[in-house]
């Protein structure tokens, strides 16, 4: 049998998420922006807040703010480091 040397194969190069530091493989989503998919989540919903913000009601505003909040708990709760965030047990 050959020998890979990439690891994991196809799609598998692992990498530190630039926002909590967790190593992260590439799912071929996330891999461009080198972020965790949480952190990809949130970086995402961010983009969408600066860009279309303004069209947004308050309760959009409030329900994207909190989703950003709970992406970047979830990343903190698999191992990451964010600054703010501290990870909580379940
Ligand atoms: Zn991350």
């Amino acid at each position: 049998m050959a020998v890979s040397k990439f690891l994991g194969g196809y799609g598998g190069a692992v990498y530190q998420c630039r926002i909590c530091n967790r190593n992260t493989r590439d799912t071929g989503e996330n891999g461009g922006v080198q972020l965790c998919p949480e952190c990809n989540e949130a970086s995402m919903t961010e983009n969408a807040i600066n860009d279309y913000g303004d069209e947004m009601t308050p309760e959009e505003l409030a329900h994207n703010e909190a989703y950003i909040v709970k992406m970047c708990q979830d990343a903190v709760n698999k191992g990451g480091v964010i600054s703010g965030y501290k990870k909580e047990s379940k």
